[in-house]
């Protein structure tokens, strides 16, 4: 599959040190970009920029109409009923934090709970973390199994009637677990409650329907799915959204300003304020749409071929501890190989022009879960290959005759 889509990557064949090509097995932190997402917004740079929306210019409208456009391809990737549901952010963090400020304001009160899980990223803690620090709200965690899936059995005795929120990863970015979210949500909304996704670990590696998995919010970041930086999404449904309060003053979210009293703009843009990074919007509808023609199903078939493949392989490796389930898991990998520090692992595969990420990923309540300080991360895109996994596991060895 992956040959001719390679030859999209130009950084795919840069020589690191002396090696040559680069391995790159860190597509969790960032993917690379295909020169379609640059080659648009170079294109946007050089012949259409202008500030949207405030303009009455022809640049103006045609960079208003990309943006806009740009709304409607992420409405279609994330199938969400309306552009009104789909506000841009700097990323899935902004977007946590974002229903963390805005939805606790207009809902929480002290000694109200949002649930959250073991194995969640920081930005999916600290957002309420700073939430209880301004409202008083606690979180309940849900634990997690050895193997690293969520403690299901458990989840109906954390909810009470203070319970306002769950806010729950739908791939753990360590372990690859896939969540059971249509489950999650399913519960929580017997009980009256509505659910956060944080979805920068799974847009990049299935198709998602936000009205399938029945979710209230959803939130994912651009670059992690072959788009620019600082652009991500936060959909969330429109009886929501109507309810809360701006989360940031400024331009382009309001309908009138008086030194007496301002009124709010209609969604999304009430959530939008200020100049939005418009040429990013662009780059990562561009991305969608890259995504979308090699399809979102062949992307999944192949790079779970592919993780099945490097489990396989990984785990002939004497004394590997690979963390986080065997089935029922995305292209991620965390391991510990003997006593060997997990950045010792990391600097020595870089040397061989292995790119993959050690620590503890942003999620130091799950390193102390498992009982260790950090792992080495191997995650996988489709432009990876079954080469690419045979040089990590020679690269592997080597290390280890070193020790
Ligand atoms: N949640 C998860 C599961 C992640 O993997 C990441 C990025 N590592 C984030 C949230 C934060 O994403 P960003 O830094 O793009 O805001």
């Amino acid at each position: 599959m992956n040959d001719e889509l390679r030859k999209d990557f130009p950084i795919l064949i840069r020589k690191i040190y002396d090696r040559y090509p680069l391995v790159y097995l860190d597509n969790a932190a960032t993917t690379q970009k295909p020169r379609q997402v640059v080659e648009a917004m170079t294109d946007e740079y050089y012949n259409v920029n202008a500030n949207v929306h405030r303009g009455v210019h022809f640049l103006s409208q045609q960079a208003t109409d990309l943006q806009e456009a740009g709304r409607e391809t992420v409405r279609r990737f994330l199938n969400a009923r309306s552009v009104e549901e789909i506000i841009f952010t700097r990323g899935t963090t902004e977007s946590i934090n974002l229903v963390a400020s805005s939805f606790g304001q207009a809902f929480m009160h002290e000694g109200d709970e949002v649930i959250v899980t073991e194995m969640e990223h920081h930005s999916n803690i600290v957002s309420w973390q700073l939430m209880h620090d301004r409202l008083g709200i606690n979180l309940r965690v849900l634990p997690i199994t050895d193997d690293g899936r969520l403690r299901m059995d458990l989840l109906e005795g954390l909810f009470s009637e203070r319970t306002r929120l769950v806010s729950v990863t739908h791939v753990s970015n360590v372990l690859g677990t896939v969540n059971p979210v249509s489950d999650i949500v399913q519960i929580a909304h017997s009980h009256g409650v509505p659910v956060l996704v944080d979805g920068a670990q799974s847009t990049p590696h299935f198709p998602v329907d936000v009205q399938q998995l029945g979710c209230d919010f959803f939130a994912f970041s651009g670059h992690k799915i072959y788009g620019p930086t600082g652009i991500g999404v936060l959909y969330g449904r429109r009886e929501w959204l109507d309810r809360m309060p701006p989360y940031m003053g400024g331009g382009e979210m309001i309908k009138t300003v008086s030194f007496e009293h301002t009124t709010y703009n209609d969604l999304p843009y009430k959530f939008e304020a200020g100049t939005p990074d418009y040429i990013a919007v662009t780059g990562l509808a561009r991305a969608l749409d890259y995504l979308s023609q090699i399809g979102m199903d062949q992307i999944q078939r192949y790079e779970r071929d592919l993780t099945r493949y490097a489990l396989d392989r990984l785990s002939q490796i004497e004394g590997i501890r690979i963390f986080g389930p065997q089935d029922e898991r995305e292209a991620v990998i965390s391991f510990l190989v003997g006593d060997i520090h997990h950045l010792d692992m990391g600097t020595l595969l870089d040397r061989l022009g292995i790119a993959v990420r050690t620590g503890h990923h942003c999620a130091e309540p799950l390193m102390r879960r498992l009982g260790i300080e950090g792992t080495v991360r191997a995650s996988f895109s489709f432009y990876n290959t079954r080469d690419e996994v045979d040089a990590l596991v020679e690269g592997i060895r080597r290390v280890q005759t070193m020790f």
